[in-house]
Parts: structure tokens; C-alpha cells; sequence
């Protein structure tokens, strides 16, 4: 019928001195027990210390933006920012329903509701045409803020996310928001190594937002970050993040509503090693989506790729399968077999939460919700110089 042994050798070839094969797993090379024992013995194991100050340097100048913030995961962080371009109550924020389910609820955190607008089949991400069609039909600006004309509502924010590290069409959705005056926080939360004409993704929106949970690209065990070039922003986005805080010697003055969202040192010490074997990181499985993808060109199974201008830093290979019931019989198949493969998320408005919502046609996002698979993806010991 289909040649799943076929897809299943090949994953088992190139992973072939692992007992088990799964998704993506943490991989610690370096520093980290060296940095982790130091942060012990510096009794900062918390909300303050060092390796966050260095790790806030080191992400900002990573990503070539002014600013890094870190924070205790990227859900906080992608509430925090949204709120950092002006998202309030009652406001309507444009996303993908073929996402990560943080990315809507970070929206609905700030009481504002996501209207869901398609995406490219060949980016997985936001799609703008989509975005612009959407906006010609049900949106008008006045006194330079974009509002539903249908609902009422101001149309505060813009929220593409770059879908397992492809970069999505940035450039397009920044130029078309700007046009309707409406502020982008990206999801970049899957996209660190990422780039697009050699900008890292997250540094074309207002505000850009990374996560390095542990099935992350590199992992501080939970943790995030947001950058931006703005000043104001990201003096208010610290300051905001540590319960609002006015700095004193012993008095406890907070100005406003402030959040416990900074990710402790401990988290950060582990981070930093991390960060000193990305781009290691990056070659390798840069190497393992090329073997992949020679070799599921040689029997005719699509594998997704980068678009042109973009460098992907392939957290997670896709494959594409004829349809749904293939996709469903793979899934069984692999898994069967000891191969990690997972379906992509349930679209969002499939979800009870967010079946209300406004969206467009999502002919795209059904289209890809019904065939595309993960499969394994991970950093390969095998190639790595230990
Ligand atoms: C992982 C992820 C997040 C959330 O990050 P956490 O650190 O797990 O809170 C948000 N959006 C997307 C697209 C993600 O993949």
C-alpha cells in the first residue's frame, strides 16, 4: 500500500545507535553540571544572579535585537508581550488556528479573543493574503488603530507563529500591519536559529517571543524569553515581570499589577550551556533534514522545506501524507514500530475553548491538520564531535 517500512527504515538508519527514537530530546554536551554547580555554590539559585544577566546579553545579541528578557516559560512570555504592544480587554488579536495551544491562550489571558486567519500550506505559518483579504473585508482603521468593523472591537495585535522553526512569510504580514496599524508580536517560540534573508525570526515583530521548554531546540527545563528594540517596552516588560517592583533598599513599593514571571538563575545556568552548543546543534540536524530529505525524495514521501530566503532550523521534520486515513494508519504503524511520530496539533477552533472564535476559510490549516506528521528530529549523538 504506502511504504511505511520504507519511511521507518529510513528513521531507524539514521538513528541507529539509539534504543529509543523519540521526537526531540534534550541534549546536555557542555557546561551544563559545571554551570549548574556553580549557581549552587553561589546560593543565587533564584529570581536574581548572574547567568540570567549574561543569558539576557547572550539571547539579545544571538537574535541581533537591543533587548532580551528572560522569563519563567514562553506562555508568560507571549501574555507579557502581548501586552506590551497595548492588547487589552474586549480587543481582537489576529493568529493561526494551526498552532501550539499557548499561543491562543496567551491572547484569552489578556481577555481579548483571537480571530484565527489561514495559513501557507509550504510555510505552516500565517499566510499574508490571507491576512490582507481578511483585513480588506471585515477591518477599518481610524485615527491610526485598526478595528473589526463588524464586531466593534479594536483589532490590537497580530500574532504569527513560525511553525516548527520554518520561517514563516514575515516580511509580507510587517508590511500589511503596518499599513492597518497594527503591532506584531511573533511566536517565535519554535524558531531560535531561525532566519529570514539573515534576520533571526522573533526580530521583525514589535516584540518576539522564544520558549526553551524541554522539547525545545535547547532547554532551560521551563524557561522563555522575549525580545525587542524597543527601550520603553523592554524596561516595562522587566519591570513588570518581577511583581512591578520600585527599586529600594528594603521599602516594598510596587507602581502596578505586576507578575512573578523571571526565570530563576538555576534555570538560567543551565540555559547558558545550552546556548554555547546551538550552533552545533543547528548543523546537526541541519545534516539529518538533508539525509531525509534525499532519501524520502527517493521514494516519493514529501518532506517540508525550507521556502526561499529562509534558513530553518529544522526543530521538528514534517512529513506530508496523502490524507487523512494514510496519516492516521502511519501514526499506528510507526509508533507500532518504535518510532516516535506525532500528527500536528488539533486546529484551535476544533478545541471546545475556541470554537466560537472569527476565522476565514482555514482551507489551508485543514489541509495540513489532516496530513502532516513529525517525525523523529532530534540532536544525533552519532554526529556530534564528543
Ligand atoms: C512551546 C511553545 C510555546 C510555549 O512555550 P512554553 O515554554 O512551553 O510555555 C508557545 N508557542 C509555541 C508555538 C510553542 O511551540
Amino acid at each position: 500500500m504506502q511504504n511505511f517500512d520504507d519511511i521507518v527504515s529510513i528513521v531507524k538508519h539514521r538513528f541507529k545507535n539509539q534504543n529509543s527514537i523519540y521526537l526531540h530530546e534534550p541534549c546536555f554536551i557542555g557546561n551544563e553540571k559545571k554551570y549548574l554547580n556553580s549557581c549552587i555554590d553561589s546560593s543565587y539559585v533564584s529570581s536574581i544572579g548572574e547567568f540570567v544577566s549574561s543569558l539576557e546579553k547572550e539571547i539579545s545579541s544571538y537574535t541581533g535585537s537591543n533587548y532580551g528578557i528572560a522569563m519563567v516559560n514562553g506562555t508568560s512570555a507571549l501574555s507579557i508581550a502581548l501586552k506590551a504592544v497595548g492588547v487589552k480587554e474586549t480587543d481582537e488579536v489576529i493568529t493561526q488556528a494551526l498552532t501550539f495551544v499557548a499561543t491562543a491562550n496567551a491572547i484569552v489571558y489578556n481577555g481579548a479573543n483571537p480571530i484565527f486567519v489561514d495559513v501557507d500550506i509550504d510555510t505552516m505559518g500565517l499566510s499574508p493574503t490571507a491576512l490582507e483579504n481578511f483585513l480588506i473585508d471585515n477591518a477599518i482603521v481610524r485615527e491610526n488603530h485598526c478595528y473589526n468593523k463588524i464586531s466593534g472591537n479594536k483589532i490590537s495585535a497580530c500574532l504569527p507563529m513560525h511553525t516548527f522553526g520554518f520561517p514563516a512569510r514575515i516580511e509580507e504580514i510587517v508590511s500589511i500591519c503596518k499599513k492597518w496599524f497594527i503591532p506584531i508580536v511573533e511566536d517565535a517560540a519554535e524558531a531560535l536559529g531561525s532566519y529570514k534573508n539573515n534576520k533571526h525570526m522573533g526580530a521583525f515583530g514589535d516584540v518576539g517571543v522564544f520558549s526553551f521548554n524541554g522539547n525545545k531546540i535547547i532547554t532551560s527545563g521551563g524557561g522563555g524569553a522575549i525580545i525587542t528594540n524597543d527601550k520603553t517596552k523592554a524596561t516595562w516588560i522587566k519591570h513588570v515581570t518581577t511583581t512591578a517592583k520600585k527599586s529600594h533598599p528594603f521599602n516594598y513599593y510596587h507602581d502596578e499589577l505586576g507578575y512573578n514571571y523571571r526565570m530563576p538563575n538555576l534555570n538560567a545556568a543551565l540555559l547558558s550551556a545550552q546556548l554555547e552548543k546551538l550552533d552545533e546543534f543547528l548543523i546537526n540536524k541541519r545534516e539529518t533534514a538533508l539525509y531525509y530529505k534525499n532519501a524520502f525524495n527517493a521514494i516519493g514521501i514529501k518532506l517540508k522545506w525550507e521556502t526561499a530566503g529562509s534558513r530553518a532550523n529544522f526543530w521538528l521534520n514534517c512529513l506530508e501524507m496523502e490524507n487523512k486515513k494514510y496519516r492516521d494508519q502511519f501514526l499506528n504503524f510507526s509508533n507500532a514500530k518504535g518510532i516516535m511520530t506525532r500528527p500536528i496539533w488539533n486546529l484551535m477552533f476544533d478545541l471546545p475553548m475556541y470554537k466560537d472564535c472569527i476565522m476565514d476559510s482555514q482551507k489551508n490549516a485543514r489541509f495540513l491538520a489532516d496530513r502532516i506528521v513529525n517525525i523523529p528530529s532530534g540532536i544525533n549523538p552519532d554526529f556530534l564531535n564528543l
